[in-house]
């Protein structure tokens, strides 16, 4: 078992906010959505990212358990 950052898209605003804390881990789609940029799924430990989480508005970033070798 693994753990990986996502962002809800049921939740997500789109203020951008994760974006401006951590652009290294968070990309905002053309409709202004957040996306966990592709490879940084496992960044969800670094402070940035704990930052983004801790200041997401709608509480949207979530890290979630992944199976891995499947
Ligand atoms: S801060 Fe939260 S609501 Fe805003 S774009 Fe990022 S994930 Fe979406």
């Amino acid at each position: 078992m693994s753990q990986e950052l996502y962002i809800d898209p049921k939740r997500c605003q789109g203020h951008a906010r994760c974006w401006s804390i951590a652009p290294e881990t968070f990309g905002i789609d053309e409709e202004g959505f957040a996306y966990v940029l592709p490879g940084r799924e496992g960044a969800y430990d670094e402070e940035s990212a704990q930052k983004a989480i801790k200041n997401c508005p709608e509480r949207a970033i979530k890290v979630r358990d992944v199976e891995v070798g499947k």
